[in-house]
């Protein structure tokens, strides 16, 4: 497994509409792992493959407090979304900035797994937050152009002087 370069916002690929994947092979193997790692090195609640430069429809998502429970979603579809939660919410993409944002506060999602076996999964709160914010990554939409009255800086330790 290998740590990916995180793209930032400026970075095209970020705008840009990622492609269906049609198979699982090593190479997506590989990519899925570095993936999953890249995100736990950021501290990051998920990570979707534009971030690391590659134009995929491939999420990977993990809101547990430990920090242990990877979800892999391939060609994630959002079929039905209800209500509206609204909150803060940054992006890896977009180092030591948050911005509030209205999101549903529930969806299901039918993805795909690793073995290309269907499955559903429904988030309510943070979930439903993270699964909506990374499949806007996979259509070349970043939470800022939804951020209502724009982002903020936020001050982690590693910026204190
Ligand atoms: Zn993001």
């Amino acid at each position: 497994m290998a740590i990916r370069n995180i793209r930032k916002i400026g970075d095209s690929v970020l705008n840009k509409v990622s492609k269906e994947v049609k198979e699982v092979n090593k190479k997506l193997l590989i990519l899925i792992d570095d993936m999953i790692e890249t995100m736990y090195d950021a501290a990051g609640v998920g990570l979707a493959a534009p971030q690391v430069g590659i134009l995929k429809r491939l999420v990977v998502i993990d809101v547990s407090e430990e920090g242990d429970s990877p979800i892999v979603l391939i060609n994630p579809v959002i079929l039905e979304s209800e209500g509206e939660q609204t909150g803060d919410e940054g992006c890896l993409s977009v180092p030591g900035k948050v911005g509030t944002v209205t999101r549903p506060n529930y969806v299901k999602v039918k993805a795909y797994d690793k073995d290309m076996k269907e499955f559903i999964i429904e988030g309510t709160d943070l979930l439903a937050r993270a699964l909506s914010h990374e499949i806007d990554h996979l259509d070349g939409k970043l939470y800022v152009d939804k951020a209502i009255g724009g982002l903020r800086n936020v001050m982690g330790p590693e910026d204190e002087e």
